[in-house]
C-alpha cells in the first residue's frame, strides 16, 4: 500500500472525483498527466518571485527590471522545451501565444519590482531555515516557498510566503492566473496551509491572504471551524486513497480535462458527450490515413461508440503519431469539432492506441 501525503491539489482532486485522486498517485497512471501552458507560466512566475527575495537590497528598480526580463526569458524557454519534449510529436505553441502569457508576465514583474513589503525584506531572509526544528520560530521566519511536511497530519505543501506579524504567522499565496481575485476559490487551499504551518512550525496562524496582480492583497476570512472541519476530513481522504476505496464520478465537467480518461472504465462506459454529437472521446478503428504535408495527416475513424456506424474525419494530426490503417485508437482532449463528423486535432489533443 502506498503511503499517501496529502497536498491541497490532491485533496481538491479527491473532492471532485476520488478515482482521479487515486490515479494521480499511481506510478503508472500518473505518467499520463501532462504539463499545461498555464502551469508552466505559474512555475516561471513563482520561481522568479522566490528568487527575487535574494536580490541585493541596493539594486535599483531598473536593475531589477533587467534581471526579471532576462530570467523570465530563460525560464520560459526552459518550460517551453519541457513542454515540447513531453507533448512530442504534437507541436506546442510558442510562448507568446500561450493564454495569459502577457498578463501573467506583467503581474509577476509588478510583484517582483514593486514588492512594497509584500515579499520578505531581501536582507532578512534566512537561507538556513529548518522548519523541522520548532524552537526559535522568530529566527526562521520568513519562509519563502518552503516545502513543509506534517508527519502528524499526513499533509504536505509549499506556501509561498510565511512571516510573523504580531507574534502570529501570516500566510501569503501569490496568484497569477485565472480566478486570481476569487477569494472563495482559494479558501480551501489557504485553510490547508494554515493547518500545515501550525502543525510543522508550531506557531499560531493569525492571517491568511492571497496576493494577486498589481500587488493587490485579498484577505481570506479567518474561520477556525472550517479549518477544524478540514482537519477532521483529512484522515478519511488519506485512508480512501491508500486503500483504493474510491468512487469514480464521471461528468462532463469532471472528466473534460482529466488526464486519465484513456484508462478510466467508468468514464468510458458513461459515453459522456460535451454537447450532443460532440463526444469527449473518439474511439474506433482507423480506416484511412492520408498525409497532407510534411507536418500533418488526416485520419478516418470508424467509431465504435455510436450504435450506428459512423466515419469521423480527424484532421491536423501530426505525422509523428505513427497511425496505421486497422489501429484501434482513442482520441481525446481539446478536440475542435467543426461538426459531429469533422474534428480538428489540437496541439494538446492526444491519441492512445488500444491493444
Ligand atoms: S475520467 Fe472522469 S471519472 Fe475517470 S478519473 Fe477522471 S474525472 Fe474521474
Amino acid at each position: 500500500m502506498i503511503e499517501v501525503r496529502l497536498s491541497t491539489t490532491l485533496y481538491e482532486r479527491f473532492l471532485t472525483c476520488p478515482k482521479a485522486a487515486a490515479f494521480s498517485i499511481d506510478e503508472d497512471a500518473k505518467k499520463l498527466s501532462m504539463p499545461s501552458l498555464r502551469a508552466a507560466l505559474g512555475k516561471v512566475s513563482h520561481r522568479l518571485v522566490e528568487e527575487s527575495t535574494r536580490i541585493p537590497h541596493n539594486w535599483s528598480e531598473s536593475d531589477i527590471a533587467l534581471w526579471f526580463d532576462e530570467n523570465w526569458r530563460v525560464y520560459v524557454e526552459e518550460q517551453f522545451l519541457e513542454l515540447v519534449s513531453r507533448w512530442a510529436p504534437n507541436h506546442v505553441l510558442k510562448p507568446e501565444s500561450w493564454p495569459g502569457y502577457f498578463a501573467t508576465r506583467a503581474a509577476a514583474k509588478s510583484l517582483v519590482s514593486k514588492s512594497s513589503g509584500l515579499l520578505p525584506p531581501r536582507s532578512t531572509l534566512n537561507e538556513s531555515s529548518n522548519p523541522a526544528l520548532k524552537e526559535d520560530i522568530a529566527l526562521r521566519l520568513p519562509l519563502v516557498e518552503q516545502y513543509l511536511v506534517s508527519a502528524d497530519l499526513g499533509i504536505v505543501g509549499k506556501p509561498d510566503f510565511v512571516f510573523l506579524e504580531n507574534d502570529k504567522a501570516t500566510i501569503y499565496d501569490y496568484k497569477f492566473g485565472n480566478n486570481q481575485n476569487d477569494v472563495e476559490k482559494h479558501k480551501l487551499q489557504m485553510y490547508f496551509y494554515q493547518l500545515l504551518v501550525e502543525s510543522v512550525l508550531d506557531v499560531e496562524v493569525g492571517r491568511l491572504a492571497i496576493v494577486s496582480s498589481a500587488n493587490k492583497v485579498l484577505e481570506i476570512p479567518f474561520d477556525r471551524t472550517a479549518v477544524n472541519r478540514l482537519k477532521g476530513d483529512i484522515p478519511r481522504v488519506i485512508d480512501a486513497i491508500e486503500t483504493q476505496k474510491v468512487a469514480a464520478i464521471p461528468s462532463s465537467s469532471n472528466c473534460r480535462f482529466c488526464s486519465f480518461k484513456s484508462i478510466c472504465e467508468p468514464f468510458k462506459s458513461s459515453h459522456i458527450d460535451l454537447l450532443p454529437g460532440r463526444p469527449m472521446v473518439i474511439s474506433g478503428h482507423v480506416s484511412k490515413v492520408q498525409r497532407i504535408d510534411e507536418k500533418f495527416q488526416e485520419l478516418m475513424i470508424r467509431t465504435s461508440v455510436k450504435p450506428e456506424a459512423a466515419e469521423v474525419k480527424v484532421y491536423a494530426v501530426p505525422n509523428g503519431h505513427e497511425v496505421k490503417v486497422g489501429d484501434s485508437v482513442l482520441i481525446t482532449d481539446n478536440l475542435d469539432f467543426k461538426d459531429s463528423l469533422i474534428v480538428g486535432f489540437s496541439w494538446n489533443s492526444r491519441i492512445f492506441f488500444k491493444t
